[in-house]
């Protein structure tokens, strides 16, 4: 995981506009569009994909279940052009192997599992957000078995844009945010909440955090108990911060995002940068939510 950045209290002073809210889509990318099969035929009254059914009816899911989120984890069916889908927990995705990989060869192999023993640690609630991560190291398989001490994400990126999944559902708990910060105190609504003297920084954001809980979303932050995590693999370099991301990562986090926010009904509002709402190092999601477009302004 990224490292601690020591407290200090500063927001972040973000004054970007915006992101510009489509609402027959519910979001907008400000990246090359990509296409995806089931993008043209997003159902607007309820934001879910009509998803590609085998007309035939494979697998016994037919195009009613389906539009209404049926199917059952693991139902594959092939369409028209030969693609197959599976449906994960997340909805229908591009099977890895077989298929067409001629209409958009990214589709294909996106999202590989790779369960890791102890990165989950109970079940989300309600998923009210996604949050945005850097790794601060090189190597993917040694960073996901990193994972095991408790500390993890649902999801990592690696430079070549390869999505691995590290729980076994994506509504598996990971611990990827820590104690959150108070929003009422970023949005100026609360007074700020005095450290005790005395009293470290550690117990002073648990205490902070413990205050927090208790409110509704979106009053206060996302936490581990109702956001999913996404790690892009990237170092921290001193004075000159954070390695860009890749192409390849931009491509694979919009891929991944939009999945996300169909299935969890959540807008560009409901993604943040970790280091807004927990006390993290500058730029750590927000170099990410830039380069993916996302100019959230965070309070
Ligand atoms: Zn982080």
């Amino acid at each position: 995981m990224e490292k601690d950045d020591e407290i200090n209290g500063e927001g972040n002073s973000y004054t970007a506009e915006f992101w510009q809210y489509d609402p027959r889509l519910g979001r907008r990318w400000n990246v090359d569009p990509l296409t995806y099969p089931w993008q043209s035929s997003y159902a607007a009254f309820n934001n879910n994909p009509i998803y590609y059914i085998d007309p035939l009816g494979l697998e016994g899911v037919d195009q009613e279940t389906a539009n209404s989120g049926g199917g059952n984890v693991g139902d594959t069916y092939e369409d028209e052009n030969g693609s197959v889908f599976e449906k994960s927990d997340i909805g229908w995705i591009p099977q890895q192997s077989g298929g067409s990989t001629e209409s958009n060869p990214t589709l294909h192999g996106r999202i590989k599992k790779n369960v890791i023993s102890g990165a989950a640690r109970g079940t989300i609630k309600k998923v009210e957000g996604i949050v945005i991560h850097r790794t601060d190291s090189n190597d993917p398989k040694q960073t996901m078995n990193g994972f095991k001490s408790g500390k993890g994400t649902q999801f990592l990126i690696d430079r070549e844009g390869n999505i691995f999944q590290t729980t076994n559902s994506v509504t598996d708990k990971t611990w990827h945010v820590g104690a959150i910060k108070s929003r009422c105190e970023a949005t100026g609504d609360c007074d700020i909440l005095k450290k005790n003297s005395g009293e470290t920084w550690k117990k002073y954001a648990l205490r902070q955090h413990k205050i927090e809980k208790k409110k509704d979303y979106p009053t206060r932050y996302p936490y581990n108990d109702t956001s999913i995590g996404i790690e892009f693999m990237g170092k921290h370099n001193g004075k000159n911060g954070w390695e860009p991301v890749t192409e390849d990562q931009i491509k694979a986090g919009v891929f991944l995002i939009q999945l996300l926010q169909n299935r969890y009904n959540l807008t560009n509002d409901d993604i943040y940068n970790h280091e807004d709402i927990s006390r993290k190092t500058p730029g750590e999601g927000g170099d990410v939510t830039k380069a993916l477009g996302i100019n959230q302004v965070f309070n």
